[in-house]
């Protein structure tokens, strides 16, 4: 093990427990703002943040609109949206989760997942309380679904947090595991920080949010993954409770920033989202709309928080819709959730090699040239950000 692994493995571990190394971290006046948060209307314990929100109107008064996402909030002093991390404190609408992430670790680039990014590097992946979707399968709901007050936060300023990427060599920082949208405040002074000091920054989000956010997001970050969980209105209504419509306008948006680099992942739930002429009307949108080589996610679902008793998926299954995502065209299709299976390989579009051969988070490179992205067998460019 390298000195710069002990190295980036202490300051996540240090993360992670929050510890008295990151207290030079916190934002100046954070004494201040847990004073103030004491004496607001009902009790409140735990580590949150009384940061100035973006994206919101006065309706009347006192009486603020949340214009984040579809679901358009309008809230009282003293109560919160549906997501629960954001307030309006006496008319001021504010963000209860700005540099108070829950959730922080040192991940495989892969487990995004983002497979045609920085392939085989670390990043520093971070999560928050509070999620705008209630997704009956949520893997994440012990923080997704929590309130703020009720999670491990940490404190965790933009510019100590920049520092710290900087000083243990990190090429890049992971918005994942819940809903990076619902800090959009914090990821926008992070990516504004990180872009000057050459790192890249990531998102994996579900896309549920209204315009102006969204691509204010794509305009400051360099990748996303968006979880297109299904491509019917009756799917997101019943198992998301969002809508299908905001999320297809998003990638299409998402896709014209020439800059950003764009994954899918659909994860597939038996029963729910795996009929086939569905999936191949979804690969269809996709390539009308973004692209054959857009890398397309197809993941198992294991049961969870709602979804206990829903069995899960079959691996023939998702064998199958890879197929058919081939069969529609589309150029590069993984399996996740199957560590082992061929499906989570890249293979050249144009002499069938397989040039990234990958066994859950393990990679190794195969007559592909990592840091141009180039098949060294044919010389097709394979499309991504390399290096
Ligand atoms: S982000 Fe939260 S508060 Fe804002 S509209 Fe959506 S659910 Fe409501
Ligand atoms: S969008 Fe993600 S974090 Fe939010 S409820 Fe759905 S699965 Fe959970």
């Amino acid at each position: 093990m390298s000195d710069d692994s002990l190295n980036r493995r202490g300051f996540v571990d240090l993360c992670a427990r929050g510890g008295a190394a990151l207290g030079l971290l916190a934002m100046p006046g954070s004494q201040r703002i847990a004073e103030s948060v004491a004496t607001l209307p009902f009790q409140r314990v735990g580590n949150v943040s009384q940061h100035p929100a973006l994206f919101w109107h006065v309706k009347e008064g006192k009486e603020t609109v949340c214009d984040l996402c579809p679901s358009a909030c309008v809230i009282q002093p003293g109560e919160r949206g549906t997501c629960g991390v954001r307030e309006n404190i006496n008319g001021r609408y504010t963000s209860m989760i700005y540099a108070r992430p829950c959730e922080i670790r040192a991940d495989d680039m892969e487990k995004g997942p983002f497979y045609h990014f920085l392939p085989a590097t670390k990043t520093l992946a971070m999560g928050f309380a509070g999620c705008n979707l209630d997704c009956k399968y949520c893997q994440s709901a012990s923080f997704a679904k929590a309130r703020p007050e009720a999670t491990d936060n940490k404190t965790l300023s933009p510019q100590g947090l920049v520092k710290q990427l900087v000083k243990y060599g990190y090429k890049s920082i992971t918005f994942t595991y819940s809903e990076p949208m619902q800090a959009i405040e914090y990821v926008l002074d992070v990516a504004s920080l990180a872009r000057q000091a050459g790192i890249r920054v990531l998102v994996h989000t579900c896309a549920h949010f209204c315009q102006e956010p969204f691509e204010t997001l794509c305009q400051y970050v360099d990748a996303v993954n968006i979880d297109l969980k299904g491509f019917t209105e009756q799917f997101y209504k019943s198992v998301t409770g969002g809508s299908l419509k905001p999320v297809l306008d998003n990638i299409i948006r998402a896709r014209k920033f020439p800059h950003l680099w764009l994954e899918l992942t659909n994860m597939v739930v038996p029963g729910y989202n795996d009929k086939k002429s569905v999936f191949a009307d979804m690969c269809r949108w996709i390539i009308t709309n973004c692209g054959a080589d857009t890398p397309l996610h197809v993941s198992k679902f294991f049961p969870s928080y709602k979804f206990r008793n829903v069995p899960p998926t079959a691996n023939d299954t998702l064998k199958a819709l890879r197929k058919i995502a081939f069969q529609e065209g589309m150029r590069y299709v993984y399996l996740g959730n199957m560590p082992g299976d061929p499906g989570e390989s890249t293979y050249c579009p144009k002499c069938g090699i397989k040039i990234i051969s990958r066994v859950g988070y393990d990679v190794k490179f195969n007559q592909f040239d990592s840091h141009t992205g180039v098949c060294t067998k044919c010389g097709y460019q394979v499309p991504g950000v390399w290096a």
